[in-house]
């Protein structure tokens, strides 16, 4: 396990085109350090084979969506190939209060609303594959989509995604994954030691007022 200094929570959120790989960097890094929490998010999106309630996502109707909008659980969310997703209310804020650091994996658009509502808890990192070539590659032939999908996940990953890889904080070239997962670790190192992030250690042992 990977100690920390920091007693306050940090929200690690990781955007970044389908096909990417965020998803296997952010379980290569859970592996690593047992300590970083995720947040399951709500989705409309139907369930995959070899996916699971609760543990991939919660898997809900519109209406039971739009329900959870209402009721003001859901902190943000987007709509993305049709499919509503959001994050959670209630996933964030009990791991939060335990200064937990949690990574999210969100599109852009739920990515920079994070950041709109957590500036300070939230590090916006943006994973990038190596080449265009290269995501394509990756988008057809995991061939979780229909062609049609994987093309037009393609498209919003050139269109709509990729450009807004200059708001984020830093950028992750997901080429090699020991590579990649080292940088990533690098980047919770350095979060976790900003001194905004630690006076409170300070102030525990009177350093600082
Ligand atoms: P997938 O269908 O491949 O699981 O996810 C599609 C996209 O939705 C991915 O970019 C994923 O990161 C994003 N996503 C998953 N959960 C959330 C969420 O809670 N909020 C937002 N904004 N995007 C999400």
């Amino acid at each position: 396990m990977n100690k920390r200094l920091t007693k306050e929570g940090i929200l690690f959120v990781i955007s970044g085109p389908s096909g990417s790989g965020k998803d296997t960097v952010i379980d290569s890094i859970r592996a690593l350090d047992d300590s970083i929490g995720t947040s399951i998010s709500a989705t409309t999106r139907p369930m995959r084979k070899g996916e699971a309630e609760g543990v991939n996502y919660y898997y809900k109707t519109y209406e039971e969506f739009d329900a959870l909008i209402e009721a003001g659980d859901v902190l943000e969310w987007d709509t993305f190939q049709g499919n509503k997703y959001g994050t959670l209310k209630s996933e964030l804020d009990n791991q939060l209060k335990q200064g937990k650091c949690i990574m999210l994996a969100i599109t852009v658009p739920g990515a920079l609303k994070i950041k709109e509502l957590f500036p300070k808890e939230s590090v916006l990192i943006f994973n990038l594959p190596p080449s265009l070539d290269t995501l394509k590659y990756r988008i057809i032939n995991r061939g979780r989509e229909s062609e049609a999908e994987a093309e037009s996940r393609f498209r919003a990953a050139i269109d709509n995604e990729i450009p807004k890889a200059v708001l984020f904080d830093y950028i992750l070239v997901n080429d090699d994954l020991s590579e990649t997962v080292d940088s990533l670790m690098a980047i919770i190192k350095a979060e976790s030691s900003k001194f905004s992030r630690n006076k409170t250690i300070l102030n525990d042992l009177h350093l600082i007022d």
